[in-house]
Formats: C-alpha cells, structure tokens, sequence
C-alpha cells in the first residue's frame, strides 16, 4: 500500500477570468497534492490510503465520499471537532495563477494523536507534500511522523515551494524543508525549486531517489549510481493543474513494481511510465485526471510498469 499524508481540501476554481477580486463564480472540486497523489495511486492499480483531518462539516463529509468512490482508504482521515475543512481559492487562468488559502483549519490541525500508526506499518511507501509544514501544529506532526517511519517504509517528499505559505518567513521555510529532505528517500523536485535551494546551499537529494521534473520536457531520475533523462510526452495539454502529482503517483507506483530496485534501464521505464501519465493527465481538466489502468494498456510504457504489480 502506498499512504499519503497531508491535505484534503476543497479547490473553488475561478469559473470566469481575471483577477480574485473580481471573479463572481466558482466551481468547487476536491483537491489538495497529497490526496491528488493518493487519488493517482488508486487509478493506477495499487492501495492507496490518505492520513489526513477534516471537518464535522459538509465540505469534509463530500471529500470523504469522493475519496471512497476513488478507492482510497479513509480510515486515517480524523474528524476535527473545532476546525472547518481546508477551502482554497483558486485562479488558474490566465498568466500567474494565485490562489488564496486560509488558516486555522483542519488539516493544520493535524496532531500525533490523529496518527494511525498501524496505517503507516502496512505501508510500503509514505508520500508526504509540502503544505502541512508552514503551519503548527501540522508541521511538528509531520517531522514526528517521518523520523518515526526512518527505516520501516519508504519516504517520499515533494518539495513542491509555495511561497504564499510562508509570507516574511523565507528562512524559517528553507530550514523546515531541508529538514524534511534529510528525512525524504524519495525526492520529488521541479528544476526550479532544486537551482533555488541549491541557491541557499541546501543539498536536495533523497537517500534512494531523486526525481527533477523539467515541465513539458519530462523528467530526471537521479541515483547514487545513475542518472537517466527522460523526455516529456508529447500531448497538447488542456490543464496542467496537478501534473506534479500526476506524476509523483506513477513514479511510486513504477518504484513499488521495481521493488526499489534502479538500474538504468528501470529507472528508464518508470521514467516513462512517470512522463506518460502526467502527460496524458494534462490533456484532462482537475487536478484528479490521472488515466485508470484499464486506459493505459494500450501503451507499452505502461504496460512494463502494471504487469508486474
Ligand atoms: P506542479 O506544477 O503540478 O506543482 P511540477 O512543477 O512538478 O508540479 P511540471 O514539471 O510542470 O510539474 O510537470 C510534472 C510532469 O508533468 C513533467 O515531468 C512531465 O512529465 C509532465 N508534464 C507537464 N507539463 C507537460 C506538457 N506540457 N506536456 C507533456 N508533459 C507535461
């Protein structure tokens, strides 16, 4: 099983242009990187499961439902008492995208107590994003979380920087992220994000994996030993709106049916297989638009991958 832990949330996309301020309507999807990630997995054909908080509210009660109909476990999703279900606004379209995302909700709520560790053992690879480390109490439950599972699964982490999270707080951010790549055996890292941290002297490396992803010009994947480039996948994209996580939920499930086993040649294949799905992933609107496997037979890339799982 592959577990994902952080945030479940409700995206509310701008249906019009323009700036925040003027958009009048909104259309409301579930979303949130590590629950895109844990939604990709399921497609993909392995066991999914998201640790995560949600409200005793509506929107929380619709992403448990959503996340069901996606065969993701929801047996570590706790139920926050006190705080409301995480909502984003987001604008998508256009030059810059922005969004505006609001404090004190559940999923930043998340304590040690809302941990299942039981989850975490029958997991062969957990996936952590980002967000829930620029807020308390999320982000000391995060860093507990990964140094408990240092040496009983797999870690994965995607840096995914977002800059709006930690306003007038740029060096507490860089900290708090180095300290959870030193954690990380997985690192998923856009060519970007590694030339800024490389900037501030951060070595961004994960023990087993690292994994550059270069936008439409695909991926690279980096090891002790190798280091292979892997060309995008020509598609006209519609939507590159979780892309990222596209991406991350085939290169685990590609890992899984390697049994972390990388030479050139398969890391090559879970390359494609990465590149494959993120790109055919764009060519759908949301951030929930990875292919099912069924759909994916019909490409060899895929085929290398799904057959051995
Ligand atoms: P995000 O922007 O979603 O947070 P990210 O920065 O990791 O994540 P990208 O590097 O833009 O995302 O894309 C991730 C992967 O998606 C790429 O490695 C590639 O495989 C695929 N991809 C993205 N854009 C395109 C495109 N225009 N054409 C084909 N593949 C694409």
């Amino acid at each position: 099983m592959i577990t994902s832990v952080g945030e479940v949330l409700i995206d509310m996309i701008a249906a019009e242009e323009g700036d925040l301020k003027d958009v009048g309507r909104f259309e409301k999807y579930p979303g949130g990187a590590p629950a895109n990630v844990a939604v990709g997995v399921s497609r993909l054909g392995v066991e999914a499961s998201l640790i995560s908080k949600v409200g005793d509210d509506p929107f929380g009660r619709f992403l448990i439902e959503r996340l069901k109909e996606e065969g993701v476990s929801i047996n570590g999703i706790a139920i926050d008492t006190e705080k409301h279900t995480g909502v984003v606004f987001v604008q998508l379209k256009g030059a810059k995208p922005s969004f505006i995302l609001y404090d004190g909700v559940a999923y930043f709520n998340l304590k040690r107590e809302d941990i299942d560790l039981k989850i975490l053992d029958e997991s062969r690879i957990v996936h952590f994003g980002s967000v829930l480390l620029a807020r308390s109490p999320s982000r000391e439950t995060m860093l507990w979380v990964m140094g408990e599972l240092r040496d009983r699964a797999v870690i994965s982490f995607d840096v995914n920087i977002r800059r709006d999270l930690w306003r007038n707080r740029e060096e507490e951010m860089f900290k708090t992220i180095e300290k959870a790549i030193k954690l990380t055996d997985i690192l998923k890292v856009s060519d970007e994000e590694l030339k800024l941290l490389e900037g501030e002297g951060i070595k961004a490396e994960g023990r087993l994996l690292t994994a550059i992803t270069l936008g439409k010009k695909g991926c690279i994947l980096r090891t002790q030993e190798h280091e292979v480039e892997i060309p995008g996948y020509p598609v006209k994209p519609i939507d590159t709106t979780g892309a990222g996580d596209a991406f991350t939920s085939a290169l685990l499930v590609g890992i899984i049916a390697f049994r972390e086993y990388f030479t050139e040649s398969t890391l090559m294949k879970i390359g494609r297989f990465a590149n494959l799905v993120a790109g055919l992933s764009t060519t759908k609107r949301g951030a929930w638009s990875v292919p099912r496997k069924e759909e994916l037979m019909k490409y060899s890339e895929a085929r290398d991958i799904v057959n051995r799982l």
